[in-house]
């Protein structure tokens, strides 16, 4: 290697442990999932915990591989982020929603806008993430973002969200909770909903703190004027006690789990009309 001193050869050398190989190997393929089709969209309704009409959805990111078959975000979403393919990862996304939007729309489906997942690492590639933001802007009428509270402790992420909202884009802090995010930033951040994690919604019926940490969480959104979205409901004793605490919306598998496109839009077409 040292002869040839190309540095091709130095991805491949043997000083390389077996780790580093791997994560190469999987970014090298997560590149390709990003630009050769492999990634799906499924969609989660969130619905009025009052009524329990539907309202709108969650576009949640898969990854169909073609030997491990269908891969959560979690297994993936953390090496876009700090391999740079994040960026493209989520204009891909955000095309793909806008995309599948227009579909319903002309299948008649009235399926309500679709919330997108952004991360705090989209900034690293500007390129991409003002195409992210145009998009987004482009298409507000149809789409939102989901912005975790632990991401907006980076300024950077604080003023994507200020320059979206501002731009007229309709933003949610998600896992709010769990991030420890400052009530000042909370006071200068243009939030439509906090979305509470689902750590606390889960045992809501049967443990007390959890019902006390969401309803101080119901009424600071009441006083800055935001809504509430409780997810993670998997049973009707804690729909209802969501729906006596006054919280807006709700979702969670006691409805629906996330869907592809199609098995969404029979979901919402028999949920609406029955
Ligand atoms: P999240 O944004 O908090 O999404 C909610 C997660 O909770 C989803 O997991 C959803 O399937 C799951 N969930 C929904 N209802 C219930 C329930 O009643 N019980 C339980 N136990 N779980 C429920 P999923 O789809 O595996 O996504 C995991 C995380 O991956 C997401 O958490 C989000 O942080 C990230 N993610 C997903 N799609 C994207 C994306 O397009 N871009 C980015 N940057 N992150 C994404
Ligand atoms: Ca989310
Ligand atoms: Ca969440
Ligand atoms: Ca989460």
């Amino acid at each position: 290697r040292a002869k040839t001193g190309r540095i091709g050869h130095a991805v491949y050398d043997a000083a390389l442990d077996s780790a580093q190989m791997l994560r190469l190997s999987m970014i090298g393929e997560l590149r390709t999932a990003i630009s050769g089709g492999q990634l799906r969209l499924h969609y989660q309704p969130v619905l009025s915990a009052q009524t329990g009409r539907p309202r709108h959805v969650e576009a949640l990111v898969r990854w169909q591989h073609p030997e491990h078959g269908l891969v959560p975000p979690d297994r993936f979403i953390p090496l876009a982020e700090q391999s740079q393919l994040i960026g493209s990862l989520t204009l891909w996304v955000v095309n793909e929603a806008v995309r599948q939007s227009r579909a319903w729309a002309l299948d008649g489906v009235g399926v309500g806008r679709i919330a997108v997942n952004l991360s705090a690492h989209c900034s690293q590639d500007s390129r991409a993430d003002e195409a992210i933001r145009r998009r987004l802007v482009q298409h507000r009428d149809v789409l939102t973002v989901e912005i975790t509270e632990s991401a907006l402790a980076s300024e950077e992420t604080r003023a994507t969200l200020r320059e979206l909202t501002a731009a007229g884009v309709s933003c949610a802090i998600d896992d709010f909770g769990t991030g420890y995010a400052s009530l000042a930033h909370l006071r200068e951040l243009p939030a439509d909903q906090l979305k509470i994690d689902r750590t606390f919604v889960q045992h809501l019926d049967t443990q007390p703190r959890d019902e006390a940490i969401v309803r101080s969480v119901v009424d600071l959104a009441r006083a800055l004027d935001m809504g509430v979205v409780a997810e993670g409901v998997e049973t009707l004793a804690t729909a209802d006690r969501l729906r006596d605490m006054g919280v807006g919306l709700a979702q969670g598998y006691l409805w629906s789990r996330p869907l592809p496109g199609d098995e969404l839009a029979v979901w919402w077409v028999r949920q609406a009309g029955g």
